[in-house]
């Protein structure tokens, strides 16, 4: 090899190896987790995040936190991620998620001091999720779609943390009934595309007036001012193409020079409108839905034809329609007929907030519903509607997988008291790693209890004495600061609610410990500290983390 060192990397390329760079991505993502600790569950306190123009958002969603920050390190990235796939997955308990990953690996830090070989820790947290995840399985209460108070609870639990409670009831019953309405047998379970529910958000008024329609929302009005505005028993005609003489493909130019020529010119054009008009009304059609655009004249024989006519409409909401109506999209008027028409109980002109908006709504059996939702200002606005996809997911992950578990942390003390079992009986160092990640799992009733002022060491104690008695549903109601069954109290949640967070958590902290070496070429931020982002959230916790180590 001879002295001449070999430069392999480019000039100015950061390089931590081993411990150093462990322990750097370690406390990078424990930053992450702790800076959403303090806004879990139903005490849990609110973030003002200001962007650099100023925009602000209040809000109590663990992943909208993190996706609203601008955070540079990798593994702190790796940690946002973690957020990310559990709202994709289930649409709720993101924070839990994101406060587990970086509990098991602040436990592992512990370990990693100790000379505990990385390889252990990783075998060992992935033997401890594959138990966990078994045990939580037989956890696991059945729940059907006519379980409605259930689900409703459900719904109850996962919005409880972010909007007062008399409103809670309300849009709870408004998520269920849409979800409801939207969730199609196949082999028998049901499949559920929340796609298919619009969510549209005008401020003013209160949450009470929010409202679910049987159909879709429109935000525009009829072309015509005097066409009705309101039409029951809607026939509905979908067409994708434009009620207007086409243009020529070329340029052509009509040279008209006696005035007679003219009129028979302007008659043709009229002519063929009003054919197009006789068209729609020969289909039976009182209500037209355009995708593109309506001729003026066009516009005025609809409107004394009586039709109600909308124009301009998005592809999207052409499909929408289409499923709440049942009708067929056409693209040419000469194609439209009786049996493509869909239809509404009721098609209506409505002023909301001073914008023309028309509800199609009384559909029969919609595959396609719509929830109007109403609030004091934007940012609370912003906040409900984030509660409502919260409880819409709730709803259809619990339907989907038939299965829930009880919350308040009770879940995971119980998976945390069968890991320690499991734990002695695993030889080997790998012993050790389990243990950590029981322990890690009692974050979950530590930090609830933590947030609503409660002593953590009191209700821990109260809770491991209660699992171990065999109370398995007890946790920590946050309402009455004292351990109670969870189950009778209905804090309950989706089975696929821990379970995707044990194994996003595991991965993300297995992934972050095998990293023994960061290369980072210049201009990469350090690893040891993340970047500073938009956002300066100092990390909270920090004291309770040292009580705790
Ligand atoms: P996440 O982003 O993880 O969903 P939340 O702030 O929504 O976080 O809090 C969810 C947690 O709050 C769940 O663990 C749930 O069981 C818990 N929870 C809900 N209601 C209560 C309650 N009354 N007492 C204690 N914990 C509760
Ligand atoms: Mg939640």
């Amino acid at each position: 090899m001879g002295g001449t060192p070999i430069i392999i990397l480019r000039e100015g390329t950061e390089r931590t190896k081993g411990k150093g760079a462990q322990e750097g991505n370690i406390n990078a993502a424990m930053q992450i987790a702790n800076m959403v600790k303090s806004s879990l569950g139903p005490r849990g306190m609110d973030k003002m995040l200001v962007d650099s123009v100023g925009d602000v958002v209040i809000t109590n969603d663990g992943v909208t936190i993190l996706k609203k920050m601008e955070v540079n390190h990798p593994a702190a990235k790796m940690l946002i991620e973690v957020a990310k796939v559990q709202d994709e997955e289930c649409g709720d308990g993101t924070t839990t998620a994101v406060v587990l990953a970086g509990e098991l690996l602040k436990r592992s830090l512990d370990m990693v001091e100790a000379n505990v070989h990385p390889t252990i820790i990783t075998s060992g947290y992935r033997m401890a999720a594959q138990r966990a995840l078994e045990k939580l399985e037989k956890l696991g209460i059945d729940i059907t779609p006519d379980d409605e108070e259930m689900l409703r609870e459900i719904a109850h639990t996962s919005m409880i943390s972010k909007i007062v409670s008399s409103s809670r009831t309300h849009l709870a019953n408004l998520a269920l009934k849409a979800v409801k309405a939207i969730a199609e047998e196949s082999n028998g379970g049901y499949k559920i595309d929340l796609d298919d529910v619009q969510v549209v958000k005008k401020s003013g008024s209160s949450m009470e007036d929010s409202e679910l329609i049987m159909g879709v929302i429109i935000d525009r009005g009829p072309v015509h001012p005097s066409m009705p505005k309101k039409v029951e028993k809607a026939k509905i005609a979908l067409i994708s193409c434009a009620l207007e003489i086409k243009k020529t493909e070329v340029d052509a130019k009509i040279t008209i020079r006696d005035p007679t020529q003219l009129s028979a010119f302007l008659m043709e054009e009229e002519r063929m409108l009003r054919e197009m008009v006789e068209k729609v009304k020969k289909s039976g059609a009182n209500v037209i839905i355009c995708q593109k655009g309506i001729d003026e004249l066009a516009q005025h024989f609809l409107t004394k034809a009586g039709i109600y006519a909308i124009r301009r409409i998005k592809k999207s909401d052409m499909k929408k329609l289409a499923k709440a109506a049942g009708a067929r999209i056409v693209n040419s008027l000469d194609e439209l007929g009786k049996s493509d028409l869909g239809y509404a109980g009721l098609v209506e002109l409505r002023k909301i907030a001073d914008d023309e908006m028309t509800f199609i709504t009384d559909c029969k059996n919609p595959l396609a519903v719509s929830i109007l939702l109403r609030g004091g200002t934007t940012h609370v606005l912003d906040e409900i509607e984030r509660s409502l996809e919260d409880a819409l997911n709730v709803i259809a992950v619990a339907i989907e997988d038939g299965k829930m578990v009880s919350g308040g942390g009770s879940t995971f003390m119980e998976l945390s008291m069968d890991l320690r079992h499991y734990a002695s009986s695993v030889g080997g160092r790998e012993q050790i790693a389990i243990d950590a990640f029981a322990s890690a799992l009692e974050i979950v009733p530590t930090v609830l209890a933590q947030n609503a002022g409660l002593d953590r060491i009191d209700i821990l104690i109260d809770m491991r004495k209660a699992h171990m008695d065999g109370k398995k549903y007890h946790g920590v109601n946050v309402f009455k600061g004292k351990v109670v069954d969870m189950l009778k109290d209905k804090v309950v949640e989706p089975l696929r609610v821990p379970k995707q967070a044990i194994n996003s958590a595991t991965d993300a902290a297995v992934m972050i410990l095998r990293i023994d070496d960061v290369i980072a070429s210049r201009g990469a931020p350090p690893s040891s500290q993340p970047a500073p982002g938009k956002y300066d959230i100092k990390g909270e916790g920090s004291e309770f983390d040292k009580e705790w180590a």
